[in-house]
């Protein structure tokens, strides 16, 4: 699996995570999937109802209403965002989620690095997919 992303939505995610640092910054990714390929289009970052430093939630309606309004505007879901203070790999929680969330993408920015990874779930497999920004 390839991820492409634009500069300027990493840019507004490293800004999502310094904005809320200790705590788990997290979002959603829109834009256009296939089999081998997740061009993200849009990114929007959302309150982590938990408040953690260890996990990430958001609210259920939360995750409806932004589905629902990128649908209008023609983008597809393509995955979710979160930051870890952990190296960019998904905890044990995560995976349990990832198992949930099909086949979306995962992509996560240690902070501690500032290295962004992605990842997706395929055949209860975690697999690390290539990011590709420009
Ligand atoms: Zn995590």
């Amino acid at each position: 699996m390839k991820v492409k992303l634009k500069r300027r939505h990493i840019k507004s995610l490293e800004e999502e995570v310094q904005r809320v640092h200790p705590i788990e910054a997290c979002g959603m990714l829109f834009g256009k999937m296939n089999p081998t390929e997740a061009l993200v289009e849009k990114v929007v970052t959302a309150p982590n109802v938990l408040r953690s430093e260890k996990r990430f939630e958001i609210h259920p309606e939360t995750v409806v209403k932004m589905i629902l309004e990128s649908e209008k505007e023609g983008q597809e879901f393509v995955g979710l965002f979160h930051s870890h203070s952990a190296p960019a790999y998904p905890s044990s929680i995560d995976i349990k989620f990832m198992k949930l969330w099909g086949d979306a993408i995962w992509l996560i920015l240690a902070t501690f690095d500032g290295k962004f990874a992605a990842f997706q779930m395929m055949d209860g497999k975690v697999k690390k997919a290539v990011l590709e920004i420009e």
